[in-house]
């Protein structure tokens, strides 16, 4: 159902974000589009069958079930699988030729003998999966062990504080000590070395052969403190409508809890969207809404499926108008930086309730 919550998904600006990126890496550098969540809720099949079509050839994913909705949408790249399957799923990722990261020694144990194309993960100083990356000694030895019972196509990464300048000290120390596991098993000839998410691949000196790309192409920021390279736009619009308008007079209440307490008459308009639409109920009474260009300021708190704002300054809105939750200039960013949280958990968070429209077919 359209028309009353929605999102606005252009296809080419991601393509056109994945181009851009491209261009911006050095010709040695292949690009896995990072498409887990759902693409960043915009549409693992769409974003991935459009990127294929644009010429990428390796695509990541979160887990087993999103690896295969890739492989029903026709995507026929590489798939790899950053995080966790569990061992008895094993048939699957052979049948449909997904490359699953290992995590730990225990992990490629649980997995080993089956063929699987997989890729080991070295823990560079974040502390959340892979081989311990200090030894890299021991590294060599796991990697070297586990050959045989697996395809083995790579070894990965992945960085921790790239997003930022204070990181940068960190970020080459975690790409030094991934160099030194890569330099140890340089003879076992693995097609693919990576250490690159969009940060380090965009602000940092680039290393390896591939590139995990994911927010970027989505067209946000890995952190407020960075400037996108030029032309990289968002490729999503939050829309809704007001589907209600009234006066509310001096001394009276708005929303749960009477937390809005008018201070003067206002007009105000509610809105058919809430936090089960995925609309943080953190921005109650601090995020804002955009009506015939202009802001309008949340009132109390969000509701599960509405809220109210502020057009006392907005006379021509009426019953019915468009309005917009964020866009192109009003960024799931700049959303995010009023809550103190990122892009990234406000768009993964956009319920499935709310459809997806494409806007460039
Ligand atoms: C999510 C993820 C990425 C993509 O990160 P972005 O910051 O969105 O570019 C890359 N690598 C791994 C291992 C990830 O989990």
């Amino acid at each position: 159902m359209i028309g009353r919550s929605w999102l606005e998904i252009s296809i080419k600006t991601i393509v056109q974000n994945y181009h851009i990126c491209k261009s911006l890496l050095p010709n040695s550098i292949e690009v896995m589009s990072v498409i887990k969540a759902d693409a960043y809720g915009h549409g693992d099949m769409q974003v991935g069958k459009a990127l294929q079509d644009a010429g990428c050839q390796s695509f990541a994913v979160s887990n087993l079930m999103e690896a295969l909705r890739l492989r029903d949408a026709g995507v026929t790249g590489q798939i790899l699988i950053l995080g966790y399957t569990p061992a008895e799923n094993w048939s699957e990722l052979v049948q449909h030729q997904i490359t699953q990261a290992l995590l730990s020694e225990e992990y490629a144990q649980a997995l080993a003998g089956h063929q699987i194309m997989a890729q080991f993960a070295i823990d560079t100083g974040m502390n959340r999966i892979g081989l311990d990356g200090d030894d890299p000694a021991a590294c060599e030895t796991i990697i070297r062990h586990y050959a045989n019972s697996f395809r083995l196509t790579g070894i990965f990464t992945h960085p921790s504080i790239a997003d930022c300048e204070e990181g940068r000290e960190f970020t080459l120390q975690q790409m030094a000590k991934f160099k030194a596991v890569a330099d140890r098993i340089a003879d076992m000839k693995l097609p693919y070395l990576h250490c690159l998410n969009s940060a380090a691949s965009i602000w940092h000196e680039p290393y390896g052969n591939l590139s995990r790309l994911g927010i970027v192409l989505y067209g946000l920021k890995p952190d407020d403190s960075l400037t996108l390279p030029k032309g990289i736009r968002a490729a999503l619009t939050w829309k809704t409508v007001i589907s209600m308008i009234k006066t509310v007079h001096s001394g009276e209440f708005i929303g749960y809890g009477c937390a809005y307490h008018a201070k003067k008459e206002l007009r105000v308009a509610t809105l058919p969207t809430g936090y089960a639409d995925g609309y943080s109920r953190a921005l109650s009474d601090r995020g804002h809404v955009i009506i015939h260009g202009k802001t309008a300021p949340i009132l109390g708190r969000i509701c599960m499926d509405q809220m109210m704002v502020d057009v006392t300054e907005i006379p021509q809105a009426a019953f019915g108008d468009e309005v917009i939750l964020c866009n192109e200039d009003y960024t799931p960013d700049d959303m995010a930086k009023t809550i103190g949280t990122i892009g990234y958990e406000l768009i993964c968070g956009i319920s499935k309730r709310v459809p997806r429209v494409y806007i460039d077919e």
